[in-house]
């Protein structure tokens, strides 16, 4: 049994899947309800693989949500996670996602020093962030969304956005040893963190994000903001790709500018229908097929029964990893989101 620790990507989100998925007590609630909010198992999951194996799943909402990650609230944001994750646990759950920021929240919290949830000695091999699959299809997507809009990797630079973030700094890896891209651009906010990286890949330029968005024919996405951003089409070097893995989503695929094409990261595709409810409420275009790179993960280490913590700890993400994971994924039938249609970059 794998399970999928999930929450809403706002209050205004949460008001609306509590409406669609009939849980009346919660709607129109304010942020504090939520913070009092329990963990729910909230869904039944059924997942069959292209090799003909079926998996069962429960889909744990742990009512946290972004709005909570303020310093007044942070204790409830900790608290939701360690929750979710010993819920899971006492459902007798083998392997266990944590999706969006739970994973974020339990490294940056040091959770892993907060073993005990009242009665429940949390086991750490039951859960994985999903990050190394996550971190493996948006490379994928790089490669094959490029090659869908004609940009030559070799000619190409690639800006990482969060790129010594724990997914980042796994693509920055790939980027480097895998293809052949002609530069690469690493953004975020620590510099030791990014000169540390830098030497380990023993390339990539630290640059501002302005200076990186005039640069990159791709731009990858991967820093962890609780909201969106608003870029100015006119800073971004033409055309562009940009891939954004941020979950809640940073850019708004809306203002799409004729040249700056924008693809959901970090999402795939399963070639078979998913039997599930919860997905409908997430802004997904195939919601009984497209899902989030890391629920994937935990799919694929149960249909593998690979029951271990497969991804944890921050920046340990391999190559090795990222292939063993990668292979799994296509032979279960999931494979990366791509461009709807071929989009010309000449
Ligand atoms: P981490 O916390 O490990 O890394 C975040 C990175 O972003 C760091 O490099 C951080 O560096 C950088 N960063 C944070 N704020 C800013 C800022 N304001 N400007 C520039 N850089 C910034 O996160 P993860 O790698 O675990 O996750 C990254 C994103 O991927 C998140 O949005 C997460 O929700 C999403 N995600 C998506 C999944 C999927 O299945 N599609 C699965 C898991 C995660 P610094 O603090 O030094 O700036």
């Amino acid at each position: 049994m794998f399970g999928l620790i999930g929450h809403s990507t706002s209050l205004e989100q949460a008001h609306k899947t509590a409406e669609k998925l009939g849980f009346s007590e919660y709607q129109g609630q304010e942020l504090d309800f939520w913070c009092s909010a329990p963990p729910q198992i909230i869904d039944e999951i059924t997942v069959t693989s292209l090799t003909g194996a079926t998996i069962y799943g429960k889909y744990v909402e742990s009512a946290f949500l972004p709005e909570m990650l303020t310093q007044r609230r942070i204790k409830a944001a900790v608290r939701k996670v360690l929750n979710a994750m010993a819920h899971a646990q006492k459902a007798n759950i083998d392997i266990t996602a944590l999706g969006g920021f739970s994973s974020i929240v339990f490294e940056n919290f040091n959770l892993q020093n907060n073993r005990q949830v009242r009665n429940v000695d949390l086991d750490f091999r039951r859960f994985t962030t999903g990050n190394t699959h996550t971190a493996y299809i948006i490379c994928r997507q790089v490669e094959l969304a490029a090659e869908q809009m004609g940009i030559n990797l070799s000619q190409a630079t690639v800006a990482v956005c969060g790129a010594t973030g724990d997914i980042g700094s796994a693509v920055c890896r790939w980027l480097n040893a895998k293809t052949s891209i002609q530069d690469l651009l690493l953004v975020a906010r620590t510099q030791e963190r990014l000169e540390a990286l830098q030497s380990e890949l023993g390339r990539g330029k630290i640059i501002e994000m302005d200076e990186a968005l005039a640069q990159a024919d791709i731009v990858v996405w991967v820093a962890s903001l609780p909201k969106g951003v608003e870029i100015d089409p006119e800073m971004v070097k033409k055309p562009c790709l940009i891939i954004d893995g941020g979950y809640p989503k940073n850019f708004d695929a809306r203002i799409q500018h004729p040249e700056v094409v924008i693809l959901k990261g970090g999402i795939v595709e399963h070639a078979l229908d998913i039997e599930w409810t919860v997905m409908e409420a997430v802004d997904m275009e195939v919601p009984n097929r497209q899902l989030f790179a890391c629920f994937a993960e935990a799919m694929l280490l149960e249909f593998e029964k690979w029951y271990t913590n497969f991804s944890w700890g921050r920046n340990q993400i391999t190559l090795a990893k990222m292939e063993q994971i990668g292979e799994v994924s296509q032979k279960h039938g999931f494979h990366p989101l791509l461009l709807k249609e071929a989009v010309s970059a000449k």
